[in-house]
């Protein structure tokens, strides 16, 4: 082996040995993000506030259902401290 060869070893230099591990993470990476766009369905999370954007809206009251099965919800974000309306319909 020469000396090049010897100087490019992935062993003997931690950050080479990392970047070859780089490609694996990146592949894995792409397929988890696939597969929670692919759970959110084009839709955000529930509990992101439309305020501020932080994952800290949670549901504090619902009426019952209207005539057209329409669920009115209260919901509050802990984050920026707004209330804010959201009326879930049937699917
Ligand atoms: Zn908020």
């Amino acid at each position: 082996m020469g000396v090049v060869d010897d100087m490019l070893s992935a062993d003997r230099i931690p950050i080479w040995k990392r970047l070859h591990q780089v490609p694996e993470e990146v592949d894995d990476l792409k397929a988890r993000i696939s597969a929670l766009e692919e759970k959110l369905g084009g839709k955000w999370p529930a509990d992101v506030c439309r305020f501020c954007g932080a994952r800290a809206a949670r549901l504090v009251s619902a009426k019952a259902p209207d005539i057209k099965g329409n669920v009115r919800e209260n919901w509050a974000c802990s984050k920026c401290n707004t209330n804010h309306v959201r009326v879930a319909t049937p699917s």
